[in-house]
């Protein structure tokens, strides 16, 4: 079922205190800055305890107010969760059934929440970090164990730095051994995906833009098909001049190739815009596909993005999912209503019930 219940106290401009959703498809319709990302956002706020956008936490309490919290009840096998956060003084506090949590990955056991939204295109066109960030979310989900690797390589990390910027040179060693151990497991699951995701994200491309690429992701990186203390000796010098460790996963990335070409240098912004939905739709057929969960979508304006045909192709293309939820202007056409739907309009963060 997904969500079931959506609580709001001084949450950004939303002035609505509480929602029921009863269908698998939930639209939110509304002119410009009315407040239909913002509901998104709260969505995804409870399922990752971090927004999608690149802002600090303060800004989700509302203006000249001091605190905010959002509470949710989360349906799934029947069984009901509520799931709470509280933000205040910048602080933000995670509750699950009212116990607060020490580690946000608890929240990863519930359903996966993914977006797609304008912000989309840095899996295509960002930087390697935002490449690496989006790879990394989809191991995430299929083995929670990652992110506890990911943590320990960039403890490490960290650790080898300091030493470098203070020239504190003689444990470097001891460090390297960790630091390779964990790296060498996040490159070989990083490679996995990627294998995964070469079968059909270029077979999907193809068929909705009607076209005939050869598309792959390829990965980067400077410690495979070596050896990795080989490596890190041979850029010891760099890294004792840049202070900072200059080899590793941390500084991996992937590219889009169609054969030996980069595909993103020479693809259109439509291109780019379909190859960055279809990675995304593919990430969690990937992710449905390990864990048994089917994902909860939040899909913010991006079908305006696509011309009617390819929008229809697309349509057809998403995986079966346990719900969605579509902002919409008030003008689209609602051709992608299906049945089990619940239409919310929403004016000046007010959100009513359609009929
Ligand atoms: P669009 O169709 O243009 O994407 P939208 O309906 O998605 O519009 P939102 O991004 O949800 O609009 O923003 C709605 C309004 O919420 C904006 O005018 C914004 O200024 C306001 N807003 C953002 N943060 C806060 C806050 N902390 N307190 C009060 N209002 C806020
Ligand atoms: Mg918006």
């Amino acid at each position: 079922m997904g969500f079931t219940e959506l609580n709001f106290f001084n949450f950004r401009n939303i002035k609505t205190e509480a929602l029921c959703f009863s269908g698998k498809n939930i639209f939110f319709v509304g002119k410009n800055a009315q407040g239909k990302t913002n509901l998104l956002e709260s969505l995804y706020l409870i399922s990752y305890g971090s927004s999608f956008r690149p802002k600090k936490e303060h800004q989700f309490v509302k203006f000249s107010e001091k605190n905010c919290s959002i509470k949710a009840v989360l349906s799934k096998n029947n069984i009901e969760d509520q799931i709470g956060i509280k933000i205040s003084n910048e602080k933000k506090e995670i509750f699950i059934n009212n116990k607060k949590i020490k580690d946000r990955k608890e929240l990863f056991e519930f359903f996966p929440v993914i977006t797609l939204n304008h912000e989309d295109l840095y899996v295509v066109n960002g930087s390697p970090g935002d490449k690496r960030k989006f790879i990394d979310q989809t191991v995430s989900h299929c083995s929670l164990n990652y992110l506890d690797t990911l943590r320990t390589y960039k403890k490490i990390l960290k650790q080898r730095n300091t030493l470098l910027k203070e020239h504190n040179l003689q444990y470097l060693n001891i460090l390297d051994k960790q630091l390779v151990e964990a790296g060498i497991d996040i490159i070989n699951r990083r490679i996995e995906m990627i294998n995964s995701f070469n079968h059909d994200f270029g077979s999907t491309f193809n068929g909705i833009s009607d076209s005939n690429y050869d598309l792959k992701l390829k990965y980067n990186s400077s410690w495979t098909g070596k050896d990795p203390y080989e490596v890190l000796n041979n850029s010891m010098k760099k890294d004792i001049l840049f202070k900072t460790t200059t080899t590793g996963p941390h500084r991996d990335y992937f590219t889009v190739k169609d054969k030996e070409r980069d595909f993103t240098k020479t693809a259109s912004t439509g291109q780019k815009r379909l190859l960055a939905l279809i990675l995304k739709m593919e990430q969690s057929r990937l992710i449905s596909r390990k864990t048994g969960k089917k994902p909860i979508f939040l899909f913010d304006d991006v079908l305006l993005e696509l011309d009617g045909m390819k929008r229809n192709k697309f349509l057809e293309f998403i995986p079966d999912y346990e719900q969605a939820f579509f902002t919409l202007l008030p003008e689209e056409n609602f051709h992608l209503l299906k049945d089990d739907s619940d239409i919310f309009v929403i004016e000046d963060g007010v959100v009513k019930k359609d009929g």
